[in-house]
C-alpha cells in the first residue's frame, strides 16, 4: 500500500458518497453497488481483480482512485479464539482493534480516535490525551482488515463479525461524522450486512452529539455511566462536569425513543475498588434508572500501571449485582480472562513495545453470567 496522493479512497467513502463519486464521474449509479461489493463483501483492494468492471472503467478507476487501509503491525491471536490487531497509522501513530468470539457471535470492537480528549481518570487511552480523528477509511478499515483476516484462499468470506462495538480507543461522539459514515458501511448490505441491532456506539456522554445521532442513525446504544451520582461522575468522567446526569439520560432517553423498534440502553458501570462500588451506590443507581430500560454491565476496573485504582474482588462485584438484581434489573458482569490483558477495555494504548512478552498471554471478554454480546 502506497501512500497515493491525490487519488480518492474507495474504501473511506460511504454508500451514498460512493454513489456521488460514480455520478459526478457520468456514470450509473449501481456502479457504486459493485464496487462497495468488491471491497467490502470480497475483500478486493486491486482493481483489476474486479471482474464486472470493464477495462475502460478500470482503467479511470486506477487513475482516480485507490484502496487503502491500515497497515497491521502487529496481530496476535489467543488460543480461545480471541484476536488483536494493531494497526500503524500515518503519522507514525497506531491504533488497537480486538475481536472477541463468543460462541456463534462475532464482535469487533473498533477504535473511533488515537487517544482521546476527554481524560476519564480511569482509561489509559484517555491518560494518553488526544493525537487525532481518524477517517472513515481507518474506521471501517479496521473492520476490512479483519473480515479479510477471516478468509480463506478460493472459499467464500464467512461472515464471522457479526457485532461491532465502537469501543475501542477514543470517543466516537467526539468524531461524529467520520464514525457515522463508518457505521453506515457496517450496516450497507452492499458491505458488512449488519444489523443496525449488532452495531453499538459507546459514549461517555457528549450530550448535544446524542441529539444529533438520533437524527440519523439507528444504531444501539451504550453510555458510559460509571457513577450513580455528579459528584463521583465528576471525577470518574469529567466532560459530566458539562453535561451533568439528569442530562445525559435525558438525551439517552430521546435516543432511545427515536428508534425504530424497542430495544434497551446499555449502562456501563465500570467498578473501581472502594470508589463506585459501594451498596450505597448500587442503590443510588437502581434509583437513577428505575423508569429506563435498560441493561447493566458491570466492567471490573482493568488495571493499568500508575492508574490509581484498583479492580474489586469478584464478592464486591457479585454483591453490587445481586443488590441490582434484586430491584428486577437485567445486569452482567463483563470479566477479563488472563491476566496480561492489553487487549481490555480501557488498555488500549496503540504503542508497540514488548509485545511479545505480552502476547504470551492473551484474553477474552465475555459476560460471564450470560451470553450476550460484550455489551
Ligand atoms: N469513549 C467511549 C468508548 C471507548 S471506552 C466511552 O467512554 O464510552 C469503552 C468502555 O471501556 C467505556 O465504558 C470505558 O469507560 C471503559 N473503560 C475505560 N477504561 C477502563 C478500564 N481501565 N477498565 C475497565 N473499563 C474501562
Ligand atoms: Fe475517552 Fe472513553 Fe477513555 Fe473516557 S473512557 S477517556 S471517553 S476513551
Amino acid at each position: 500500500m502506497t501512500n497515493e496522493q491525490k487519488k480518492v479512497n474507495l474504501l473511506g467513502l460511504s454508500p451514498q458518497k460512493m454513489k456521488d463519486f460514480f455520478v459526478e464521474m457520468g456514470e450509473k449509479p449501481f456502479r457504486a453497488q459493485q464496487l462497495l461489493k468488491w471491497i467490502h463483501q470480497v475483500g478486493l483492494e486491486d482493481f483489476d481483480d474486479m471482474s464486472n468492471v470493464s477495462k475502460v472503467m478500470r482503467d479511470k478507476l486506477k487513475e482516480m482512485a485507490c484502496v487503502e487501509y491500515p497497515e497491521v503491525i502487529y496481530h496476535d491471536i489467543s488460543k480461545d479464539g480471541t484476536q488483536k490487531w494493531v494497526m500503524k497509522m500515518p503519522g507514525g501513530s497506531s491504533i488497537e482493534t480486538v475481536y472477541i468470539p463468543e460462541g456463534d457471535r462475532g464482535t469487533l470492537c473498533v477504535s473511533s480516535q488515537i487517544g482521546c480528549s476527554l481524560d476519564c481518570s480511569f482509561c489509559s487511552t484517555g491518560k494518553q490525551g488526544f493525537n487525532r480523528d481518524l477517517s472513515v477509511a481507518e474506521i471501517i478499515g479496521q473492520v476490512y482488515v479483519a473480515a479479510k483476516s477471516f478468509d480463506k484462499p478460493g472459499e467464500k468470506r464467512e461472515r464471522k463479525i457479526t457485532n461491532v462495538v465502537m469501543m475501542g480507543m477514543g470517543e466516537p461522539l467526539m468524531n461524529f461524522d467520520n464514525v457515522v459514515d463508518a457505521m453506515a458501511l457496517m450496516m450497507d448490505d452492499f458491505c458488512y450486512g449488519l444489523s443496525k441491532r449488532r452495531v453499538t456506539l459507546s459514549t461517555s456522554g457528549v450530550v448535544p452529539r446524542l441529539y444529533e445521532l438520533a437524527e440519523v442513525s439507528d444504531v444501539s446504544l451504550a453510555v458510559s455511566l460509571h457513577a450513580p451520582n455528579d459528584e463521583l461522575r465528576n471525577v470518574l468522567v469529567p466532560i459530566n462536569k458539562k453535561y451533568p446526569i439528569k442530562e445525559l439520560m435525558k438525551a439517552c432517553n430521546h435516543y432511545m425513543a427515536s428508534l425504530p423498534d424497542r430495544r434497551k440502553l446499555t449502562i456501563e458501570y465500570t467498578m473501581m475498588n472502594k470508589v463506585n462500588d459501594e451498596m450505597e451506590h448500587a442503590e443510588q443507581l437502581a434509583v437513577l434508572l428505575k423508569d429506563t430500560p435498560c441493561k447493566i454491565n458491570l466492567i471490573p476496573f482493568n488495571p493499568f500501571p500508575n492508574s490509581g485504582y484498583e479492580r474489586p474482588s469478584n464478592n464486591r462485584v457479585y454483591k453490587f449485582r445481586d443488590y441490582l438484581h434484586s430491584q428486577g434489573f437485567i445486569v452482567t458482569i463483563r470479566t477479563t480472562r488472563g491476566d496480561d490483558i492489553d487487549a481490555a477495555c480501557g488498555q488500549l494504548v496503540g504503542q508497540v513495545e514488548d509485545r511479545t512478552r505480552r502476547s504470551e498471554r492473551y484474553i477474552k471478554l465475555r459476560d460471564i453470567n450470560d451470553n450476550s454480546p460484550s455489551v
